[in-house]
């Protein structure tokens, strides 16, 4: 088995580590005997649809997000809604989600998103949206999680703990569905307690952290049903020793209680 990790934009979309999402990754894959292959897609390069399982792209700023928007929808659009429509696992941080939408509107200023889900995201006046947040995902993704007990939040439903720092406000349209509500901080716009994106094997998240390390159990989910796009079904990974990423996440989940 071997995972095909494609980072979209590694240099420019990559705050707040975002890029350690990766390096879990690949060790997880490691521990167990997975290969683990790593390839990137800058500006003007694309890349072929069927080559990897798995696609990444990070946060940036505003100015980041500029300066790759109109190339990521011009040499990168078409590969990844192939992808999408084919199973791939895609994973968006903050910067990198809100471009998986219509559009980001800064004042007068649109920048065009790729169109994949069905959301905007919006800079309204107000401060950013910055602190330690917490999220009860769909019932669905947390369920294998549940099962295998490694969910990290002491028994209860598997929760994600991150932390989110945004100015642009995020909508979900009506053919959009959250990647969970909220239990503590902001989410997607501070007001209607929906946090990120799903659709298909696509997760769209304003959590940073970076959000993986924090949240072993969805990385496992991630690997599994990256695999699952080849071998036909999803494998059973081996339980490793997750003591270290227990301990993250429960101080990341009390860090969001502290608010
Ligand atoms: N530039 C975006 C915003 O502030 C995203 C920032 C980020 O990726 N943290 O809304």
């Amino acid at each position: 088995m071997e995972l095909r990790l494609l980072a979209l934009y590694p240099e420019q979309m990559n705050i707040y580590a975002d890029r350690g999402n990766i390096l879990f990754l690949r060790r997880r894959c490691e521990w167990r005997g997975i290969g683990f292959e790593l390839a990137s897609a800058g500006p003007r390069e694309r890349f072929d649809p069927a080559a990897h399982d798995l696609i990444y792209v990070g946060g940036g700023q505003d100015r980041d997000q500029r300066l790759v928007a109109a190339d990521m929808l011009e040499t990168k659009r078409e590969a990844l809604a192939a992808s999408v429509d084919d199973g791939a696992v895609v994973l968006a941080v903050c910067g990198g989600y809100q471009l998986l939408g219509h559009s980001y509107q800064l004042g007068d200023e649109r920048i065009a998103g790729l169109g994949l889900v069905d959301l905007e995201t919006v800079r309204e006046p107000g401060p950013r949206l910055i602190g330690n947040v917490a999220i009860e995902p769909a019932a669905d993704l947390a369920g294998r999680a549940l099962a295998s007990g490694s969910g990290g939040a002491g028994g209860g439903s598997p929760v994600i703990a991150g932390f989110e720092n945004h100015g642009g406000r995020t909508h979900l349209g009506p053919g959009a569905e959250p990647l969970g509500r909220v239990l503590e901080g902001h989410g997607n716009n501070g007001r209607d307690g929906l946090e990120g994106v799903r659709r298909a094997n696509l997760i769209g998240t304003y959590l940073h952290g970076p959000l993986l390390p924090k949240n072993a159990w969805l990385a496992d989910r991630l690997i599994a049903l990256a695999l699952a796009r080849r071998a036909g079904a999803e494998p059973e990974l081996a339980p490793l020793d997750d003591a270290l990423e227990a301990g993250a996440h429960r101080s990341a989940r009390a860090a969001a209680r502290r608010g």
